[in-house]
């Protein structure tokens, strides 16, 4: 058994490990070995990092874990999608999702344990906010479904659409990209990296600077501020035009383009007069909508999905006054899709309030 005084080293990203080197009296290059041993390789056993003197590797093993924590549940839907619970090496449990659509993998990880945000759709508020990931933990869970889908010599996505805030976790998540995309890290473009915010505007800010930046996907769902302050209480704090500017200025600086997400809940925010404002909310902005019809959480959540012919009739609409729009439609919908609904079904995490209102 490992003692419990022992620290994991999985998740130390390149300056934390030379750091870690120069504590050891160790030369810096060691750093980059062990880096590429855990990441590059997904090697997790000291004992096989054979580029390290055996002095070394016995130190390790002595004094630190190498862990990304285990897969709890694994749901396998109809179209292939598989949800995992994952228990995480410090405490609790947290979603991640594999999906594949037309040849393309999509792994959707989380970033904190429950969420302070308090979105009015989302079954992940009801736990508030347990605590924040560390960046070992967020690349455990794209590591675990690397391995428990043989994706080592094929490049996926990676979408922070799981449960948590991604920039409410700015530091451990930004470490975590940063691991992703170097060559000698998991090496993925950072073009198939995005990050989803409900807009913390000091947070976009901050992004735009990053040397290494994911792309940025803004859940919107509302088009005007009271439909936006019921279902999304950020708004409260950074309503539509100071997120809109936000925006404006980060693709002025990056030159990136963006996403709006937007949740469509039926009689809520789905009617003729939402397109004509979610159209002028793009106008000017390089920016492609996603439509996402509603998953539905019969008994927990009050919204329901609207109809197949209204989603295509709003995506029509908006393509007809030249907004670029897709539909996201929901993926595994037989395995408990709803983010943090599998979590809360665990029974590991209690809801901070009833379900029923
Ligand atoms: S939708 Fe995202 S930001 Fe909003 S409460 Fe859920 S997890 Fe948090």
């Amino acid at each position: 058994m490992d003692s419990p005084a022992k620290t994991n080293l999985y998740g130390l990203d390149r300056p934390a490990l030379e750091a870690w080197s120069e504590a050891r009296e160790q030369p810096r290059f060691r750093a980059g070995q062990i880096y590429r041993w855990m990441y590059g390789r997904q090697r997790l056993d000291p004992n096989e990092w054979t580029d390290l003197p055996g002095a070394l590797r016995e130190r390790i093993v002595a004094e630190h874990v190498v862990e990304t924590g285990q897969l709890a549940e694994r749901l396998e839907a109809s179209d292939g999608t598989i949800k995992y619970r994952v228990e995480l090496p410090g405490s609790g449990s947290v979603e991640s999702v594999y999906m594949v659509q037309d040849e393309r993998v999509t792994l959707c990880i989380s970033s904190q344990v429950g969420c302070a945000l308090g979105c009015d759709f989302c079954m992940t508020a009801r736990m508030g906010l347990v605590r924040h990931l560390t960046a070992g933990e967020i690349l455990g869970q794209a590591a675990m479904i690397r391995d428990d889908r043989g994706l080592h010599e094929r490049p996926f996505n990676i979408v922070f659409m799981g449960m948590g805030e991604p920039l409410h976790n700015y530091d451990a998540v930004l470490s975590a990209v940063r691991t992703l995309t170097d060559p000698e890290g998991f090496g993925l473009s950072r073009k198939r990296i995005t990050v989803s915010t409900v807009g913390l505007v000091p947070a976009i800010d901050k992004l735009a600077a990053e040397p290494v930046r994911p792309r940025l996907a803004v859940s919107l769902n509302a088009t005007t501020d009271e439909q936006r302050d019921a279902l999304m209480p950020v708004n409260r704090r950074y309503p539509l035009a100071v997120l809109r500017e936000s925006l404006r200025r980060y693709a002025q600086h990056t030159g990136d383009t963006f996403t709006f997400e937007y949740v469509m809940l039926a009689g809520v925010n789905d009617s003729d007069d939402d397109v004509r404002r979610l159209a002028r909310l793009a106008h000017g902005l390089p920016v492609k909508i996603n439509l996402i019809p509603f998953n539905e959480v019969p008994g927990e959540l009050p919204y329901r999905s609207p109809s197949r012919d209204r989603v295509f009739a709003v995506r029509d609409a908006l393509l007809g006054r030249n907004v670029r729009t897709s539909i996201r439609w929901s993926r595994g919908a037989d395995a408990r899709a709803a983010c943090g609904q599998l979590a809360l079904e665990s029974g590991k995490h209690k809801p901070k309030r009833e379900a029923s209102s």
